[in-house]
């Protein structure tokens, strides 16, 4: 087993790594940018390293300060988080290049799943199902666009292979519009992801987000942890999840969850990864996969009662996995609501001070977050400040306890968008469940046209 473990990220997920690396017994560093100094998860770590200022491009990812930071502290191994460095093959081959070990998937397998035409490629070949579109990246004639995309028929959704954090993608309804959306998006994937390469999907009207979450080791075992749905977005961003997906069929779960164990044997998938779906009309449609631990982690680890970021640090040590798909049971129900330092109804980010903090508790309830009174939410990073996540034997009772832990919460100084949380707990279509995609937006949409 490591000794020391280097944490190549930031904010709730760096304390999450953290605290899983204590309890296997292993010393920490942190490595942080001017803006984090501060931070008590910095000091809380055995050692920390200030790797650059305040912008993210300057210090969360410069690999060679990173690296630098391994070197210099003895480190054996580095975990990536989620976001920054995470998902780039490149960062992930030189940590190994230098004598590290990375604490994820191998470079190929990262590269294979990072670019999302060669992604639904390999699933295809492995037997998961996909969003019906073309078949790789599309042509540069017009002519054979417009005829692959009325193959697939309108509406069409335009995505970048290199697109990421629901960034890259454009639905075009009419043949009209399509060449002109084509190239508007190959421009934005260039300017944003220096990859103009593009492809066709249909468009799905009403979809489920649903996605599974898997184990690999580097034995070739692999097994499905179920499912999270996570529905409710807002501009393709996640902003509250749940496990089990509700009412999703247990032999649906089986069938689904077995091709994404078999799709990682197939390709020597190693750690936690996601295969996230699109799920309409009880069939699930592959859209890419995730090579990393998510942020909405937690309520897999709620249900099921694996710690996932130490199955990640166990694998990455080279270990087999303590369990197989047999030992493996679903129990009772688990929401987690992301809190954002934002205007909870204009979505625009409110860094700042935290004035005055009480964080909820009680049966059931886990707040994963770094921030404490007298912290200050830095302006340059995601607006995300921490996570809370209730579980219950129901969904009942998880939404029950949820509404209770958030209606005790107080975060002043800033705003945030628990406000927004309180509203959806208390929604006759949530309280329901199995929502679609398009569900939160369609809300904010009617409740902006309310007179006031
Ligand atoms: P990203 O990597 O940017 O997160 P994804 O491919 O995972 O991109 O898609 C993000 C979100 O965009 C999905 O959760 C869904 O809301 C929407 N989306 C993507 N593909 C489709 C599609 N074919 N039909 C309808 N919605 C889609």
């Amino acid at each position: 087993m490591f000794e020391k473990i280097l944490i190549a990220n930031r904010g709730e997920i760096a304390l999450r790594i953290q605290r899983a690396c204590r309890e296997l017994g292993i010393r920490t560093v942190v490595v942080h940018s001017e803006a984090d100094t501060e931070a008590k998860y910095v000091k809380l770590a055995d050692e920390s390293v200030c790797i650059g200022p305040a912008p993210a491009a300057a210090s969360y990812l410069n690999i060679p300060a990173i690296i630098s930071a391994a070197e210099v502290t003895d480190a054996e191994a580095i975990h990536p988080g989620y976001g920054f460095l995470s998902e780039n093959a490149d960062f992930a081959e030189k940590v190994e290049g230098s004598g590290f070990v990375f604490i994820g998937p191998r470079p190929e397998n990262i590269r294979l799943m990072g670019d999302k035409v060669s992604a639904k490629q390999a699933m295809i070949k492995a037997g998961v199902p996909v969003v019906p579109g073309s078949e790789g990246q599309l042509p540069e004639a017009g002519a054979e666009i417009v005829k692959i995309a009325r193959r697939i028929g309108y509406p069409v959704i335009i995505k970048a292979a290199g697109g990421g954090g629901g960034r890259g993608m454009r639905v075009v309804h009419t043949e009209a519009a399509l060449l002109n959306a084509v190239n508007l998006t190959r421009r934005e994937a260039q300017a944003a992801f220096s990859n103009p390469t593009v492809y066709l999907e249909k468009y799905l009207e009403n979809p489920r987000h649903i996605e599974i979450q898997v184990l690999a080791d580097e034995h070739r075992n692999a097994v499905y942890l179920g499912e999270r749905d996570c529905s409710m977005q807002r501009r393709h961003q996640k902003v509250l999840e749940e496990a089990p997906a509700p009412d999703l069929p247990q032999k649906l779960r089986e069938r689904i969850g077995e091709r994404c164990a078999d799709a990682c044997r197939r390709i020597a998938y190693r750690g936690a990864g996601t295969f996230e779906f699109l799920y309409e009309d009880g069939e699930f449609y592959f859209i890419e996969m995730n090579t990393r631990v998510q942020v909405e982690h937690p309520v897999t680890e709620m249900v099921t009662g694996i710690d996932i970021v130490q199955q990640q640090i166990l694998i990455a040590a080279g270990e087999k996995l303590p369990f197989r798909q047999k030992d493996i049971a679903l129990r009772g129900h688990a929401i987690e609501c992301r809190i954002n330092a934002e205007d909870p109804y204009r979505f625009t980010p409110s860094p700042g001070k935290i004035t005055s903090y009480h964080p909820p508790g009680g049966p059931g309830i886990r707040v994963d977050s770094h921030v404490y009174a007298g912290y200050t939410v830095p302006p340059y990073y995601d607006s995300m400040v921490g996570k809370v996540i209730a579980y219950g034997a129901t969904r009942e009772q998880a939404i029950r306890r949820m509404r209770i832990a958030l209606s005790e919460m107080v975060v002043e100084g800033i705003q945030t968008n628990i406000p927004l949380h309180l509203d959806l707990l208390h929604d006759n279509r949530f309280i329901r469940g199995g929502t679609s995609i398009h569900y939160l937006e369609q809300k904010l949409a009617d409740e902006q046209k309310k007179p006031k």
